[in-house]
């Protein structure tokens, strides 16, 4: 039979232990299967929120997550009434946020289970929520269940991981990303095997540069900048190549959606209403939407920035294997060529020094240093080696 729990490329361990968990959960009490707070931490693109989203699913499931009931499907959709799934899109889930959440959970499950929330950025809750949150899963009297996800164990407040049971997803293989891309999406094989491959076991990012022509063609713009490091200018040149083409990913994929969810907004107002009231109501909730919309953007630029410099820390990673005598084992199978020779033309610890750098950018980014600098100097470093 069909299961939500499908989907979850290479994490058999955890599949198990969510069934059980799942099973338990059907007496109504809390067991050593079944408890009230979970963690679910793994590397980007691991599914850590599609795990958590599969067992919510799975436990106001009447058939332990058939994925095809109402249930499922309104509880993935984010409309079923026992299901929350709080998805940020600012850098930061406030305080604020957190109590309204609260006032909403605190009545019993409308179907006389359970009630489940879902935290797809727990790393993002600022200290005074996650201090309000953390009130909540200590009150053992709901029966609502808590699914927390985030990076790593160290992102979530201690006092709040101490509470939870902690699943830790891992990276899937690249024969399993690339098994459900041909099988689940359609994806010629050798499309998938690329896509996989550079993706590094990223399902997202793997399916999208396997569906999209522009992310591969900026993809491929980018993998070169490293040969066109010849001289400061070039290295400034780089970088500003490296920001156009982040923007302008992330921008298109923003744009549709932006548009669409103020459509969807209207619609909800009863677009060309007459009533004064009705017309003030709709142009605020437009103005709020476009506010979340446009700190939503830069958070998206940001990623598809981050998303470029790993792939060129790929780069010089498999500059490292070629130079070990492990070109088989390169990522960039596309650049074979170009890497075996920049490889013969620098010596060993440049590599090693080039990622390093290449890491310390992007902890820059991620503590909201302004993107271009951080790419300049980051292009002026790796020029210099
Ligand atoms: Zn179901």
């Amino acid at each position: 039979m069909a299961s939500v729990f499908d989907d979850l490329v290479g994490q058999e361990h955890i599949i198990d232990i969510l069934k059980g968990a799942v099973a338990a959960s059907r007496t109504g009490s809390e067991s050593q299967e079944m408890t009230h707070a979970w963690v679910f931490t793994g590397p980007p693109g691991s599914g850590r929120s599609s795990a958590a989203v599969a067992f919510a699913q799975a436990l106001i499931c009447p058939n332990q997550g058939c994925g095809a009931c109402n249930e499922c499907q309104s509880a993935a959709t984010g409309g079923h009434s026992d299901v929350e799934i709080i998805r940020t899109e600012g850098l930061s889930i406030k305080a604020e946020e957190i109590r309204e959440l609260l006032t909403r959970v605190a009545w019993a499950p409308s179907m006389g289970g359970w009630r489940v929330v879902v935290i797809e950025d727990a790393d993002r809750l600022t200290e005074s929520a996650a201090d309000a949150l953390l009130k909540a899963i200590e009150d053992p009297g709901t029966r609502t269940v808590w699914l927390l996800c985030a990076p790593t164990l160290h992102d979530v407040l201690p006092t709040i991981r101490s509470r939870c049971r902690h699943l830790q997803l891992r990276t899937p293989s690249i024969d399993a990303v690339t098994q459900v891309l041909t099988k689940r999406d359609n994806i010629s094989p050798t499309m998938a095997d690329f896509a996989a491959r550079v993706s590094q076991g990223h399902i997202g990012r793997a399916k999208y540069l396997a569906m999209n022509e522009l992310v591969r063609s900026n993809r491929k713009v980018i993998m070169q900048l490293p040969l066109q490091l010849g001289s400061l200018a070039a290295a400034f040149q780089a970088a500003q190549t490296l920001i156009d083409l982040a923007t302008e990913e992330a921008n298109t994929s923003a744009k549709s959606r932006d548009e669409k969810e103020i459509e969807n907004l209207q619609k909800a107002y009863g677009k060309g209403a007459t009533g004064r009231g009705m017309a003030t109501g709709a142009a605020k909730a437009v103005k709020e939407l476009e506010k979340e919309q446009k700190s939503r953007a830069t958070r998206m630029v940001r990623d598809s920035i981050d998303g470029a410099l790993l792939d060129l820390a790929t780069f010089y990673r498999d500059i490292m294997m070629a130079q070990s005598s492990n070109i088989e084992s390169i990522i960039n199978i596309d650049m074979r060529e170009e890497i075996e020779r920049y490889a013969s033309t620098i010596p060993m610890h440049t590599a090693v020094q080039s990622m390093s750098a290449i890491l310390e950018a992007r902890n820059h980014l991620a503590m909201n240093s302004a993107p271009l600098v951080t790419c300049e100097s980051l292009m002026c470093e790796l020029a210099r080696k």
